[in-house]
């Protein structure tokens, strides 16, 4: 019976490392998810900055454009001048002519303010470019990284998954399906636990004395009637010889 614990025990270690790998197969993914947001939002640091480098542009050619416009006016205006007779409709076109030139100066403020703002626009977009790119080689890199992890996450519980067989035969059918009952209505955790001072160490509900007085004689296998957990005596499995390793 003790040998019958004792494998019990060592598949329920197994099982309780496939439990935490099996978590942590659940988990490394979610620090992909991560790494993409923060990649989501790089990407759009630099789509945001070409977009105000586009709108400058735009804004560049509509200047250039109303200036031409008002260049055109002042050509008809001139031409206007060769016509006029009076002098009062001279001095009125010629008024008029200053007015465009004023608004041509205007604009041409406006269009060196935007080419500057342009070139320090490019000047910032190429070094967030720069910077950017290499934050989501890294991004990348930190990726394959966490790949890397997993994979060795999912070998590792392969391995045991196949350790776990080898031991599941060491147990007797009763047993194991005892075992499996508990463990499959406990979803987590232990399921073999040892007796501490007569009480459940899964549940720490006292355990009655007749009951105790058999699992320290190692008799028969009990369960807690209060959580369904299989218990040992914990001294006795300490104090009993090594454990049958199954082949390899
Ligand atoms: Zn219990």
């Amino acid at each position: 019976m003790k040998t019958q614990i004792k494998n019990l025990l060592e598949l329920q270690n197994i099982d309780l490392q496939i439990e935490s790998l099996l978590l942590k197969e659940k988990e490394i993914p979610k620090q992909k998810e991560k790494l993409r947001i923060q990649e989501k939002k790089l990407r759009q640091e630099i789509e945001d900055s070409e977009k105000h480098h586009k709108k400058l542009v735009l804004d560049q050619r509509e200047c250039e454009r109303q200036i031409a416009q008002l260049q055109e006016q002042i050509k008809k205006y001139n031409n206007q001048l060769q016509a006029v007779k009076k002098n009062e409709e001279y001095q009125a076109l010629l008024r008029e002519i200053d007015e465009v030139k004023k608004q041509i100066g205007l604009k041409e403020e406006e269009q060196i303010k935007i080419m500057l703002e342009m070139d320090e626009a490019n000047l910032f977009f190429l070094e967030a470019k720069k910077r950017i790119e290499t934050e989501i080689q890294q991004l990348k890199k930190q990726e394959e990284q966490i790949d890397k992890e997993l994979q060795e996450v999912i070998q590792e519980r392969k391995g045991l998954e196949q350790k776990k067989l080898d031991f599941q035969r060491l147990v007797s059918v009763e047993l194991l399906n005892h075992y499996l009952r508990v463990k499959q209505r406990r979803k987590t955790g232990p399921v073999v636990v040892p007796l501490r001072d007569e009480i459940c160490s899964g549940c720490f509900m006292q355990i009655l004395p007749q009951v105790v007085n058999e699992i320290m004689a190692s008799e028969k296998i009990h369960t807690c009637r209060h959580c369904g957990r299989i218990l040992y005596y914990a001294d006795l499995i300490d104090a009993q010889e090594t454990v049958i390793v199954p082949k390899d």
